[in-house]
């Protein structure tokens, strides 16, 4: 396949530029691979594992001649980046970025894209609970939704040329408005972290239940929460920090809801909550249907792993 960018610039190389990397490389996809992290270590690591052709000490470097630029670094940063990095854009050239909010990031970027530069936010719906330049791989985002959310900066050519790249990557692309982009984050993903943190920190608060039993005993359910509860504390402190509205409206029905349950525990009321679990079996049949996970029994866990494992 004919690259679809000459240059790409990716500003950041961890979990989600790392496996970007890797599928443009698998692909043939990008003429040359430039980036820049903050450390010293992890530009060190990029060129070692060969995830870039080349490594810049700056941002603003990184970004001279880049036919694309993505900026993969955690929310609360793009901002300040996006501000380094103005001058120093090709006229014609694209800026997107992959954080999992998008009304703050376009607040926080679009000031600071020049004319002639389009600015087309988006966001892959893909990722695992590590982080970092060596945990990305190039499958990372087949099958995956990346969801485009376009602004005011934003070109039907830049947009249309965007989406190329991550359907070549593997994944399905989605055009929606950041709004409600936030909104639907908060239902699918930010709410779900938080309560799998709560649930991980409430087990280590209870001192009546020791902690080997805590960990020998997690295959029950304990132990899908701590995976999601392992996610990067950076990344998820700037995602509630930049998506409150939405969250705290999802939170706010969510504990509706809990008051439901423990109510109808309380009372004994098991239609209830047979109803209530008849309903979510439902939506997690249409999941399956949708391609989006496994119906193997345990998510699809090899049968010989034991509890406790
Ligand atoms: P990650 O593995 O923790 O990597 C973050 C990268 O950003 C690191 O290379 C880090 O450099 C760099 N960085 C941090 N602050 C920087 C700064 N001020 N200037 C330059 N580089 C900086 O993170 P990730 O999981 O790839 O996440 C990146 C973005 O993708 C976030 O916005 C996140 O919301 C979004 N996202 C994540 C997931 C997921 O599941 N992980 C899924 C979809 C979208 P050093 O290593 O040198 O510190």
């Amino acid at each position: 396949m004919a690259p679809i960018y000459d240059r790409v610039a990716l500003i950041g190389l961890g979990l989600i530029a790392s496996s970007m990397a890797h599928a443009m490389k698998a692909g043939g996809l990008a003429g040359e691979i430039v980036g820049y992290a903050k450390t010293e270590e992890t530009r060190k690591v990029a060129l070692e594992i060969g995830i870039c052709d080349r490594v810049c000490t700056s941002a603003a470097e990184a970004v001279e001649g880049a036919d694309l630029v993505v900026l993969a670094v955690p929310v609360g940063a793009m901002g300040e980046l996006a501000e380094e990095i103005a001058p120093h854009l090709k006229p014609g050239a694209t800026v997107t970025d992959v954080g999992s909010v998008k009304q703050a990031v376009i607040e926080a970027v679009s000031p600071h894209i020049p004319e002639g530069v389009a600015f087309v936010p988006g966001h892959p719906l893909a990722g695992t609970e590590y982080s970092g330049p060596r945990s990305g791989f190039a499958t990372l985002f087949k099958n995956r939704w990346c969801l485009l959310t376009p602004c005011e900066k934003s070109t039907l050519e830049a947009t249309a040329r965007l989406r190329s790249l991550w359907e070549a990557m593997g994944s399905n692309v989605d055009e929606m408005d950041a709004p409600h982009h936030d909104l639907v984050l908060a239902v699918v993903s930010h709410t779900p972290h938080l309560i799998a943190y709560t649930m991980v920190g409430v087990a280590d608060h209870l001192r009546r239940v020791s902690n080997s039993e805590v960990i020998k005993y997690s295959a029950s359910g304990f132990r899908d929460f701590t995976r999601i509860a392992a996610s990067d504390p950076t990344m998820w402190r700037d995602v509630f920090l930049t998506n409150k509205e939405a969250t705290l409206d999802i939170l706010g029905r969510f504990t509706e809801e809990l008051f439901a349950l423990q109510r109808a525990i309380r009372l004994g009321d098991g239609e209830h909550l047979h109803a209530y679990f008849t309903k979510t079996r439902a939506i997690r049949r249409g999941i399956i249907e949708a391609g989006q996970d496994t119906s193997a029994p345990d998510f699809g866990r090899a049968a010989d792993v034991k509890a406790g494992d």
